[in-house]
């Protein structure tokens, strides 16, 4: 089986290349969870700064459990997605009422904590509790895809098909090693538009080797498709301008719809008022952003 041959080769190479990241440092579950939250759809240098911050700030279920909700939104600055940071002090908030502030090593209890799906789970069980789970991110994906089904693997296998494949690549012992192992690979040599395969530790049993990037070439089309969309002009981008100027006012200020139309769009006139407000109200149901009862609009 390819993967017999395969675990050597890439634990090696992590062990002589890996990345020093903080929260390889650590076992503490709640900074596990805090590092995989972030890291989501977070680079790993935006994240590395804010991790720190966040931890000394918060560093625990409990603290972060008891903070005001606007206060962990403004900490929270800088990482985007700010529904992670909600969703996180949810999950914290039920540790703390359901287990005395101790995540629970399960998966099964893992998952059935709001806000945390498969992906996290797997990660906090095999890198806080060592469980042999595995861990399956877009780089993961990526990587095991083209490994044993060929270039165009990771871009037509099923999700249930790769967490299948996953789980068969796991060894029998380290799987944290081997799990963070096929993170770096993916950051670092199998890149989605230009995999390194003359200097990738798997190369001798991959199904793709220096054969990936003609199969992107073929591809291209619908990656540009998938990542290139606008991001300026998009709802998302004017979610992330409303937090940013919510996140400017005073503990006890607030501000009213027009005010916050006009800074978050220049030429904002009172027809866009109904789009703004359906801004507001996915905000508001997000746990984002509360609306007083005179109508002034604050981070809750
Ligand atoms: S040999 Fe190439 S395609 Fe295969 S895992 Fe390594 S970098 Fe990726």
């Amino acid at each position: 089986m390819i993967w017999h041959n395969l675990h050597t080769a890439i634990l090696q190479w992590y062990s002589q290349s890996a990345r020093d990241l903080p929260w390889r440092h650590t076992r503490d579950p709640y900074a596990i969870l805090v590092s995989e939250v972030m890291l989501q759809q977070t680079q790993v240098d935006r994240v590395l700064p804010k991790y720190l911050a966040f931890l000394a700030q918060y560093p625990d279920f409990r603290t972060l459990a008891a903070a005001p909700t606007s206060e962990v939104i403004r900490t929270w600055q800088g990482l985007g997605y700010n529904r992670r940071a909600v969703r996180l002090q949810r999950v914290a908030q039920a540790v703390v009422q359901r287990y005395d502030g101790a995540l629970p090593d399960s998966m099964p209890a893992l998952l059935e904590l709001e806000g945390i799906g498969r992906y996290t789970a797997a990660a906090v069980a095999c890198f806080a509790f060592g469980r042999a789970e595995p861990v399956l991110d877009t780089n993961v994906r990526r990587v095991l895809g083209r490994i044993a089904l060929g270039p165009d693997g990771p871009a037509t296998a099923t999700p249930a098909a790769l967490w299948a494949l996953a789980k068969e690549a796991l060894p029998d012992s380290d799987p944290y090693s081997w799990n963070q192992a096929l993170m770096d690979l993916g950051a670092r040599i199998c890149m989605e538009r230009n995999p390194m395969c003359l200097v990738c530790p798997a190369r001798s049993g991959c199904a793709s080797a220096g054969r990936a990037v003609p199969a992107l070439r073929e591809q291209r089309g619908s990656y540009k498709t998938k990542r290139e969309a606008p991001f300026a002009g998009s709802t998302r981008f004017y979610r992330g301008r409303i937090i940013e100027r919510l996140r400017l006012l005073g503990p006890a200020e607030t501000l009213p719809l027009s005010a916050i139309g006009a800074s978050i769009k220049p030429d904002y006139a009172a027809s866009d008022e109904p789009w703004l407000q359906g801004l507001i109200q996915g905000l508001e149901h997000d746990g984002l952003l509360a609306t007083r009862e005179d109508g002034g609009i604050a981070l809750p």
